[in-house]
């Protein structure tokens, strides 16, 4: 296996050459374009295609992009997609069941046909997502093998973030803003070029074919300073203090109703959310009556069919939906998963179309903390 451990820079103008080391092995990259002014994930053949100069101006309710005029392909925060509906697709088909023409059924799964996927651009607060995500869909009772099948074909190429948006909060989360884990390769963005590390053997032997030096000290210095910097540069925070304890102590407050006044129950807080797994399961039967498929779609908890249960809704208002999704993601994930929901990408503040702030629901019913 290739050296360990030691960082290695990679000029700008050579950043085509790892792209075309990913190619090489097969892989399709996926990477950060613009597409419809947002930066979305999507097919990248040349790194011309990355959002060059690009800056998110992000605030709740808020997304745009600027130009900043610098040669910088990552000085920017984040888009509305994480790596989930990569992984986790929006819709797919479980299963389909044939009518045989002695009328017997035949049940058949239908796996997704995947292929080698290099995702570039992967921020530190998705890949902590990504590992909640495993823990959900791989490491539980029950290994959804839809998900493992994408999982195991993928490479990550991690980017650290000098440029969070004002309503990244990961610092608070512990979950960046640079990448700790999880990744092959990491990069981290000076105005020159990336310093490169390996996390895995594939990235490691990845960066091998590509001849590169050791990064300078002061190019380590610098990438540690603009992470500091990245650090500070965030001004929200979710409470320090026992959210699970104090939310589940509050389930009465008054804020509750307040929210419920503002919130439309749209759900889009629960698309963006990279660590949102929820689902519904419905079947698709054919005109003719000999097949149906079994089909998978994303769901949300601010939907009234997501809590109906045999005759009844459990939680018919926004009020007890919101509080649903609060108390869950950041209280009683911490029962399931060990951890808060809430890796701090800020995303549900942004793509909130009113504009709530879970930093500033959380601090209205749990008090601000330390
Ligand atoms: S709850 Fe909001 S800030 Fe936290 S991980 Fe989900 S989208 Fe990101
Ligand atoms: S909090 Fe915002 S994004 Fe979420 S359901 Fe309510 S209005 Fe929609």
């Amino acid at each position: 296996m290739p050296k360990t451990n030691v960082a290695l820079f990679l000029p700008r103008a050579r950043l085509q050459d790892l792209v075309d080391a990913l190619h090489a092995s097969g892989r399709r990259c996926v990477a950060p374009r613009v597409r419809d002014g947002a930066i979305v994930y999507d097919t990248l053949t040349n790194v011309s295609e990355l959002p060059v100069g690009v800056h998110d101006a992000q605030a709740p309710g808020r997304y745009a992009l600027e130009h900043s005029g610098s040669d910088r392909l990552f000085a920017w925060a984040n888009g509305p997609q994480a790596l989930k509906p990569l992984l986790f697709a929006p819709r797919e088909s479980l299963w389909r069941v044939v009518r045989s023409d002695d009328g017997s059924l035949q049940f058949r799964e239908v796996l997704p046909k995947v292929e080698p996927l290099a995702v570039i651009g992967v921020r530190a607060c998705d890949l902590a997502a990504l590992a909640l995500q495993d823990q959900h869909f791989l490491h539980g009772p029950y290994r959804d093998p839809y998900y493992a099948r994408r999982r195991e074909q993928l490479f990550l190429v991690a980017v650290g973030c000098s440029h969070p948006a004002a309503t990244c909060f990961c610092a608070s989360t512990g979950d960046g803003p640079r990448p700790q884990h999880s990744y092959d390769v990491l990069l981290e963005e000076l105005d020159q070029g990336y310093v490169g590390r390996g996390g895995s053997t594939h990235g490691h032997e990845l960066l091998a074919t590509l001849g590169l030096g050791s990064a300078g000290d002061e190019q380590l210095r610098l990438v540690q300073e603009e992470s500091e910097r990245a650090t500070a540069m965030q001004i929200r925070k979710l409470p320090s203090r026992d959210l699970r304890a104090a939310l589940f102590a509050n389930l009465d407050h008054e804020r509750w109703d307040d929210v419920a006044q503002r919130c439309l129950s749209c759900g889009n807080c629960t698309s963006v959310c990279p660590t949102c797994f929820c689902h519904s399961e419905q079947d698709a039967p054919a005109l003719d009556g000999h097949q149906s498929e079994h089909l998978r779609e994303w769901d949300s908890c601010f939907t009234r069919g997501h809590s109906y249960l045999h005759g009844f809704t459990v939680r018919p208002d926004t009020r007890s939906r919101y509080r649903q999704w609060l108390t869950h993601k950041l209280g009683s994930w911490h029962d399931q998963y060990g951890r808060s929901g809430c890796v701090g990408c800020g995303r549900c503040i942004a793509w909130c179309p009113v504009g709530i702030d879970l930093t500033e629901e959380a601090a209205a019913i749990c008090g601000p903390g330390a």
